[in-house]
């Protein structure tokens, strides 16, 4: 039996056009999440201790897993986690800027947010290989913008994820090619912002 499951889209794939293009979207989800999801299952299968700890658990806790799944939870498991927070983390037509106390503290650190995305940009251009960039919360609740590589979970070094942005190419090789600046600049139109305020009030409570 399957111990976790590929959840749906939240929205239709062709939904993020013109910004992020349907059969990206129907590849990304279909194909490259959905192994993620089998591939951790297929992991736990073999511990079958582990059934009722979901993904997120498994990846705060790596270094008290099973030596022989450990791997397998950190690639797998962080890419089953980490994509199901990136289809969350966007929507249709976006919304704009954060509001309220997310907006407060992105001024607070960054000045405005225009120097905020300016710098999460340089972050997921600068990123070499594949992996992650994120805005994450701290355990001292301090926000920052941070890199992770491969499909390595902020969840694993004590961190909240707010927001992710897939840089691995199979996130935008078929319409950017290799202008992975240009993909950066079309996701900023879809990022959903109300996500990522509710998962900081989350993380505050
Ligand atoms: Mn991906």
């Amino acid at each position: 039996m399957a111990q976790v499951e590929l959840p749906p889209l939240p929205y239709d794939y062709g939904a993020l056009e013109p910004y992020i293009d349907r059969t990206t979207m129907e590849i990304h989800h279909d194909r490259h999440h959905a192994t993620y999801v089998n591939n951790l299952n297929a992991a736990l299968e073999k511990h079958p201790e582990l059934a009722n700890t979901s993904p997120e658990h498994l990846l705060r806790d790596l270094n008290h897993l099973p030596d022989e799944i450990r791997t397998a939870v950190r690639n797998h498991g962080g890419g089953t986690v980490n994509h199901t927070q990136f289809w969350d983390n966007m929507a249709p037509d976006g919304s704009g800027q954060p509001k309220g106390g997310l907006l407060k503290e992105i001024e607070r650190i960054w000045r405005s947010f225009d120097a905020f995305q300016e710098a999460f940009t340089q972050a997921a251009t600068s990123l070499f290989g594949s992996g992650w960039t994120w805005l994450v919360r701290q355990s001292d609740g301090r926000l920052t913008i941070t890199q992770t590589a491969n499909q390595d979970s902020p969840l694993s070094l004590g961190q909240v994820p707010l927001l992710g942005l897939d840089v691995w190419e199979h996130a935008y090789y078929l319409k950017f090619q290799n202008k992975r600046p240009e993909y950066i600049q079309a996701w900023w139109h879809v990022v959903n912002w109300e996500d990522v305020d509710h998962r900081l009030e989350q993380a505050i409570q």
